[in-house]
């Protein structure tokens, strides 16, 4: 039997400021009483710093990271910058990247490998567009980006994954419990057979609009190991709820 503790992770995307930092006195302190569940808020890069410094002990990281170490890469930041600042978690692959970056299932993977070197726990994000779900694609779509997304090995860090159904993000669209389910039960499956027992381990989170009213069903699916919350974690207000409901599933 593995337990697999639930992770609750916030993505700022390009929101923010250093007055916003006030919000993670209160998630910090919530997430304390709840007990049991780890929180993390990766707000933009020049947050990070900042954001350790008040983040009353929850986990802060990175919405990115470089694959390669350092070097001639204007405007990017590397694993070993995140760790520098203070951050301990690399969101890599977000479907909002793929898209605005082109980003390959392959840049991908050397992004994912990078943070671990370092130590980082790293979610690498998957997920099918509409179009995808219409054709009844959407198992096969995601099966190859959890195959060539993923790294292979690794020594440090921790591998968690994140299934976003595109249509999901931003949208107030949240997957049904079934579909969860599904998507979830798959990815298990390819983890075990490719990872034997450490597969088991891995935490996989949904993200999609979870929202306080919706959270406590999809953390009552099978194989969902936590959220990944992009507009709800932007205020204690909203994200508190969340870290509750994952706190008493
Ligand atoms: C996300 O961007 O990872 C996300 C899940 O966003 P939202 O919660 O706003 O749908």
């Amino acid at each position: 039997m593995h337990v697999r503790r639930k992770l609750v992770a916030g993505n700022w995307k390009m929101n923010g400021s250093l007055g916003q930092l006030s919000e993670l006195q209160p998630i910090a302190e919530a997430a304390k009483a709840a007990g049991g569940v780890d929180v993390a808020i990766c707000p933009p890069f020049t947050l990070i710093a900042p954001a350790v410094t008040r983040s009353g002990g929850l986990m802060i990281g990175a919405q990115d990271c470089h694959a390669e170490e350092s070097g001639a890469h204007t405007g990017a930041t590397s694993a070993a910058m995140i760790k520098e600042a203070g951050g301990r978690m690399a969101i890599v692959g977000h479907s909002e990247r793929r898209a605005e970056q082109q980003e390959s299932d392959a840049a991908v993977r050397a992004k994912a490998q990078r943070a671990l070197r370092h130590g980082l726990v790293t979610i690498v994000c998957v997920g099918e567009s509409a179009i995808d779900r219409a054709a009844g694609d959407h198992l096969p779509v995601v099966g190859r980006q959890v195959a060539e997304s993923l790294p292979d090995g690794w020594e440090d860090g921790e591998l968690v994954i994140a299934y976003e159904p595109i249509w999901a993000i931003g949208t107030g669209k949240v997957a049904t419990a079934a579909d969860i389910a599904e998507m979830h039960t798959a990815i298990r499956a390819d983890l075990v057979r490719r990872y034997g027992d450490t597969g088991m381990r891995l935490r996989i989170l949904y993200g999609g609009s979870v929202k306080a009213d919706n959270a406590a069903e999809i953390f009552a699916v099978a194989d969902v190991d936590g959220a990944l919350v992009g507009g709800a974690s932007l205020t204690a207000a909203q994200f508190v709820p969340i870290i509750e409901a994952a706190s008493k599933s």
